[in-house]
């Protein structure tokens, strides 16, 4: 059975763990079209050791679908961006639900300090709330997205309110670039929104929103999934902030010395 989960970057990210013989990895085992009572096994039998107590048994499989979302689950939304050219060694950061000054600042001199560009998908009143923040992003030369006004779960308001508060958040943030709060979207709102912007998912959750985790396993996500063309998610948010702390700067440094590019959305991508 094939994967697809570390083409690209895989022998680089075998190299040095125990029980990889020394032939180069094009594929890892760690994959989600096969038998997913066999992952773990396979997961010790290729040497990633063993990241977490969640790691472990069914919580592995489980927390698998979340920070690397499922080929099924991008079916669901075809059209939008889940992962950018797996040819290019590049990565996309974005952090949603900012601006707000108890993250966002940390998260831009951070940035600076590693010459990285990012998309912020942000929240319309977050912006109306620190519109010298939402000016601080782009003035530094990162792109904006919308993620809604009130930062709305798709499946609780009908289609007409859904798409009032993307409208009302565009004013503020003017993007063509949208990403769903909660990674969901009702099929009717998903064609609506899709016509207007390009929706972006991603490849990989940090999940560093977690109380579960703590900044050593934001960053762990990171070094085990980031791949060619990982469009990487984090939170400019108060339940993200003290991990990031520890993480953000770590995997940024990561990032960059496997060699990986950061970049930022285009028109037409
Ligand atoms: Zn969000």
């Amino acid at each position: 059975m094939l994967c697809r989960r570390y083409e690209g970057v895989v022998s680089s990210h075998f190299r040095h763990l125990p029980y990889n013989s020394g032939r180069p990895l094009s594929r890892c085992l760690f994959c989600d079209n096969g038998n997913w009572r066999n992952t773990p096994f396979r997961h010790q039998l290729h040497g990633h050791p063993p990241q977490n107590p969640l790691d472990e048994g069914r919580g592995n499989t489980l927390n698998m679908f979340i920070e690397q979302p499922a080929r099924w689950l991008r079916w669901l939304y075809p059209h939008a961006l889940w992962r950018m050219s797996p040819d290019e060694h590049s990565v996309y950061l974005t952090f949603d639900d900012g601006p707000i000054p108890e993250a966002t600042p940390f998260i831009l001199d951070t940035l600076d300090k590693y010459g990285a560009k990012a998309t912020f998908f942000m929240v319309g009143d977050n912006v109306r709330k620190y519109p010298e923040l939402y000016e601080e992003v782009v003035r530094r030369g990162h792109l904006v997205g919308n993620h809604t006004y009130h930062h709305l779960g798709s499946f609780k308001h009908f289609t007409l309110t859904y798409a009032v508060d993307v409208i009302e958040a565009n004013a503020l943030i003017k993007s063509k670039f949208f990403r769903p709060p909660h990674g969901w979207l009702r099929h009717t709102v998903y064609w609506w929104v899709k016509r207007r912007y390009r929706v972006v998912m991603w490849d990989l959750v940090t999940r560093d929103y977690s109380k579960w985790l703590t900044g050593p396993d934001v960053l762990r996500n990171v070094q085990r999934y980031a791949r060619n063309g990982s469009i990487i998610t984090f939170h400019d948010s108060l339940k993200s902030i003290d991990k990031l702390h520890y993480a953000l700067p770590r995997a940024l440094e990561w990032l960059k010395n496997e060699g990986y590019e950061f970049k930022i959305f285009k028109e037409g991508d």
